[in-house]
């Protein structure tokens, strides 16, 4: 990997979503879908945030496998993105990380870092559920952060309006939907945040 541009942003001053960034939420849907309900998705076919908009599947299907990853993320076998987990845990050696999830429920995806980051830094970390999309402008302010990464396009376009600086992580839902920063995986927002030096890539995820 080659960065043109000098790190950036201190790890303290950026946040995160989390499905469809940190947590690999479309895989987990695809291998429910396919394992539970007998249904096919290929991960080109989501092209819409809202999964029913796009894909020729039952509303009430869709609603069950989203109900589930809400309500039991490890119990449904949802896995952290490639990369997320080590580049979180360097992030976290340098400021408590801060997420902020439009989840209604913040107990079972807090459990689910916990299980994927560990004690230590499930203790020291900020998470907010707001159960809203369009509200987490507000909340991301008050946290005194000022990057943050999201899949949603219409989210980030939204804090963008509010003077923020969002960095569309990069789905199949967002592509074509706005004109700001992207980044393609964890190993560039790490790139946007830390030197080259101590990165091993041929390392595991
Ligand atoms: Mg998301």
């Amino acid at each position: 990997m080659t960065r043109t541009t000098p790190p950036s942003i201190h790890p303290g001053q950026i946040g995160f979503d989390i499905d469809g960034v940190v947590a690999d939420t479309m895989e987990a849907f695809i291998r429910i879908a396919r394992e539970e309900h007998g249904v096919t998705v290929h991960p080109e076919q989501i092209t819409a945030f809202q999964v029913e908009d796009c894909l020729d599947m039952d509303p009430a299907v869709v609603a069950e496998i989203f109900q589930r990853l809400l309500e039991d993320p490890l119990g449904a076998g949802l896995q952290l993105m490639p990369y997320a987990g080590r580049v979180l845990r360097e992030f976290a050696g340098h400021a408590p990380l801060t997420f902020v999830t439009a989840r209604p429920l913040a107990a079972p995806i807090a459990e689910w870092l916990r299980a994927m980051l560990g004690e230590e830094i499930h203790q020291q970390m900020r998470l907010i559920a707001t159960g809203e999309h369009d509200d987490k402008t507000r909340h991301i302010k008050e946290m005194g952060i000022r990057y943050f990464v999201d899949d949603r396009a219409q989210t980030c376009l939204m804090l963008e309006e509010a003077g923020l600086s969002p960095i569309v992580f990069s789905q199949p839902w967002n592509r074509g939907r706005h004109h700001l920063p992207t980044v393609e995986n964890w190993l560039a927002i790490r790139a946007l945040c830390l030197p080259h030096d101590d990165l091993r890539e041929a390392e595991t995820p």
